[in-house]
């Protein structure tokens, strides 16, 4: 069975405006604990209304406050910018 932890962050899906509000991330304990986008360099999830990838990418460390967005539909990239996410949020 595939362990992660839970990413609390919310964010529209860039495709079909879906609240997504559950990342995972394997990059910390696994272990289901809830966590904040800055503890860990990775975070991900599937849209569950257009199947859309979005995944979270740190840039600098140790301090996980920017990200390169990754989205995928299909196989094929269809967003990839940087963004700065602050106490759960995006800040463009
Ligand atoms: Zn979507």
């Amino acid at each position: 069975m595939s362990m992660y932890d839970i990413i609390e962050f919310t964010y529209n899906c860039p495709h079909c405006d879906y609240i997504l509000t559950q990342f995972q991330s394997k990059d910390a304990s696994r272990l289901m604990l809830t966590l904040e986008p800055s503890d860990v360099s990775n975070f991900y999830t599937v849209c569950p209304k257009c199947k859309a990838f979005i995944e979270f990418n740190a840039i600098e460390k140790p301090i996980y406050s920017k990200f390169s967005l990754i989205v995928s539909k299909n196989g094929e990239t269809t967003w990839n910018k940087h963004v700065t996410i602050i106490g759960g949020e995006v800040v463009e």
